[in-house]
């Protein structure tokens, strides 16, 4: 796999259920492309620690494992997406999350003349995601994220990044899991369909181990990145 590669405009969508492990495979494709992970799950969870507006609007929905209405998260990722950090690409993660969510992010890329590079669907079997996040843990303060154990920290209970103490999120309890799992199904797994008809999509095998679920994004990507 080796080094950075030179992107130019790579957009992409990652798309799969909570506990997929869309934030750990962004992460390291964030780093690997030098383009931005836009997560919307962390930037509600930074505006409920600030004690924003946002934060105020979103939070109930949150820990209620629902999702915060259409109109106030296209707002906010539409913003981000404006920031300079983009012009190389970006990845989201998180977003979309429903139908007009896709939609409005057709007509901002439309606008902005960037086209989605593809939307990468995670794909892991209902059981394993419990497992995974009632034993994921995350950094509050650089929201780097862990396993107890398939990758526990160095420290147990310290952030091998900022040192900071890692908790486990409100919404990762077993019964706010399974309405979370609900509302994917309902709400997001539609989106598949709809990435497919536009010939965008591309299914990894997410129940792989981390570096082999990344080595496969990475390979899908190529043929796509190579095309454009
Ligand atoms: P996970 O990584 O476990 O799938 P996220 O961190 O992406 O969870 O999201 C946590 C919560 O934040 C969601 O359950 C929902 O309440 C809210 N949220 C995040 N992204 C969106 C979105 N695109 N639309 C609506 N709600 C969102
Ligand atoms: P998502 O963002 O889709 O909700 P995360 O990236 O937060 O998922 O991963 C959920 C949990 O599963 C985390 O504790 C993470 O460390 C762990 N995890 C992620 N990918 C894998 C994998 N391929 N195999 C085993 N555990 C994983
Ligand atoms: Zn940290």
């Amino acid at each position: 796999m080796g080094g950075r590669r030179e992107a130019e405009g790579v957009q992409l969508v990652l798309l799969g259920p909570p506990g997929a492990g869309k934030g750990t495979q962004a992460e390291m494709l964030s780093q690997f492309y030098g383009i931005p992970q836009i997560s919307t799950g962390n930037i509600l969870r930074a505006a409920v620690q600030a004690g924003s507006e946002l934060g105020r609007q979103a939070q109930k929905y949150m820990n209620a494992g629902q999702l915060v209405p259409d109109e106030v998260i296209i707002g906010v990722v539409q913003e981000r997406l404006g920031k300079p950090d983009c012009a190389a690409g970006f990845l989201l993660d998180g977003f979309p999350r429903t139908v007009p969510q896709a939609e409005a992010l057709d007509r901002v890329l439309a606008e902005m003349e960037r086209p989605l590079t593809a939307a990468v669907e995670v794909a892991v079997d209902p059981e394993e995601v419990v497992e995974r996040l009632s034993l994921r843990r995350t950094c509050p303060q650089c929201a780097a994220v862990y396993h107890l154990k398939n990758k526990p920290p160095r420290q147990p209970g310290v952030c091998d990044a900022c040192g900071a103490a890692l908790v486990q999120r409100e919404d990762d309890r077993e019964e706010v899991i399974r309405k979370r799992l609900e509302v994917y199904a309902q709400q997001t797994a539609p989106l598949v369909d709809y990435y497919a008809g536009k010939k965008l999509l591309l299914k990894v095998d997410g129940g792989q181990e981390i570096g082999a679920v990344q080595a496969e994004i990475r390979r899908k990507l190529e043929a796509v990145v190579n095309k454009a």
